[in-house]
């Protein structure tokens, strides 16, 4: 479809919606698709993003995957490509941020693209190629300590460069603060020079709308969500509602919540307190087979109480209650038991009239979205940051879904999504 400007290649999920969340509010309008699609583009849009699994995948499967997303970005019209990663730079020193903009530079034939996993919105910010998330260094941030990608290094050229044979080279701050003529001398001067990749400085949204038009005329750019934000007026675009614009929502509303995280027990905590109806699902309960059987009791008890309103259905717990289950079922097997389970509880409450729902945990909203069969959201208006309401055409009339990341949202999100929608 000719109409298409921006072609997105996310690592991750989540990490795609909050990309096209950031997009969305520029002005564009954005369908994320579930993987690479086998069809083409059904609808007319500005953006699209294929959201991959890509971030801690083996290199050559990343870049196999990221090249099989750009050929099909390119064969729908994309005009530019954009490869999306976390703003905490997830990586390992095998990569896949560096062999991954490689291998798009070399497909699409360009010596030179930045990398900036700049988002002040949310606490990131670069300054003299060194990232900062919130107050702290990344490498003091808890980063150093995650369980796949640890951070301990805090300066991105240097993690950067040791992640591809490219040169590369640093933006700064002082050239960014004076504007993209300046940016413009710069990448130029950073050429003659032989660098492949310039990390670039941004510690507001002032800077990254600076950085905007100095990267018009690149093929690739490599960023976390953040630079986003300054990409559509290269196209003549600009802030509308009409960019968020989604069918009217109907049918009934639920929440299925598989997410541990502080801000989804608070979340929990404050539906149940506002007397709506929830149920919980005891994750030792699913155990021997009995996840059908529990599915089955969770819809008929949720069948009367649609009628009234929303409804919660989640396996949500502290910390210590989850540990309980974990060192129980092995980590691994209890959380695809939930996952499985909530997918499936998520799929009956749509058999049963649900065309409203909200998906809480990143990991439970990657397994709702397959149990569901969705191909493509259509990215709506944000609820909070960083979680938009999306729409996917189904088979029974689409459903418009919400899919917020573990420490997303505002206390009171469960019940704010739905009065957003109306
Ligand atoms: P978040 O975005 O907060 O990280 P995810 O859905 O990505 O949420 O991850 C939460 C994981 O914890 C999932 O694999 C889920 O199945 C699992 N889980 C959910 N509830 C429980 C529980 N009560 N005990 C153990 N594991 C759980």
């Amino acid at each position: 479809m000719s109409a298409l400007k921006l072609g997105c290649i996310a690592d991750d999920f989540t990490g795609a919606t909050d990309l096209a969340n950031n997009l969305v509010r520029a002005g564009m309008r954005v369908v994320q698709t579930i993987g690479v699609p086998d069809a083409p583009l059904a609808a007319e849009v500005d953006a699209v993003v294929v959201a991959l699994k890509s971030r801690t995948i083996a290199p050559a499967e990343a870049i196999e995957q990221s090249l099989n997303a750009l050929q099909w970005l390119q064969a729908q019209g994309a005009t530019q490509i954009y490869f999306k990663y976390c703003s905490t730079f997830d990586s390992t020193p095998e990569g896949n941020i560096g062999p991954v903009t490689e291998a798009l530079m070399d497909a699409l034939g360009t010596d030179f693209t930045i990398a900036t996993p700049a988002f002040p919105d949310n606490g990131r910010t670069v300054f003299k190629g060194y990232l900062f998330a919130g107050p702290v260094l990344l490498h003091e941030s808890g980063m150093q300590n995650h369980p796949l990608t640890p951070m301990t290094d805090s300066n991105l050229v240097r993690v950067m460069q040791a992640q591809t044979r490219r040169k590369v080279g640093l933006i700064d701050h002082t050239t960014v603060s004076q504007g993209p003529p300046a940016i413009e001398a710069r990448i130029q001067a950073l050429r003659a020079e032989g660098v492949g990749v310039a990390v670039v400085d941004a510690t507001s949204n002032a800077d990254l709308h600076r950085l905007g038009p100095a990267l018009q005329d690149l093929p690739l750019v490599t960023a976390g969500s953040g630079v986003a934000i300054g990409l559509p007026a290269n196209f003549g675009l600009s802030p509308s509602a009409q960019a968020s614009q989604l069918p009217p929502a109907k049918g009934l509303q639920a929440v299925v919540s598989g997410s541990c995280s502080v801000a989804t027990n608070a979340q929990v905590a404050h539906f149940i307190a506002s007397g709506r109806p929830a149920r919980s699902i005891d994750p030792t309960s699913l155990m021997q087979g009995q996840t059908a059987s529990v599915v089955q009791q969770v819809l008929a008890w949720a069948a009367p109480h649609l009628k009234e309103g929303p409804v919660l259905v989640y396996s949500t717990a502290e910390p210590a209650s989850v540990k309980q289950v974990q060192d129980q079922l092995g980590v691994a097997q209890a959380g695809a038991l939930v996952e499985h389970a909530l997918a499936e509880v998520a799929r009956g409450l749509v058999a049963l009239g649900v065309q409203q729902l909200v998906v809480a945990g990143g990991e439970t909203s990657g397994a709702c979205v397959q149990a569901l069969s969705l191909l493509q959201l259509q990215i709506g208006p944000q609820i909070d940051p960083g979680v938009p309401w999306c729409y996917a055409p189904t088979a029974s009339g689409g459903v418009h879904i919400a899919l917020k990341s573990g420490n997303f949202g505002s206390e009171d999100f469960f019940t704010k999504a739905f009065k957003v929608m109306a």
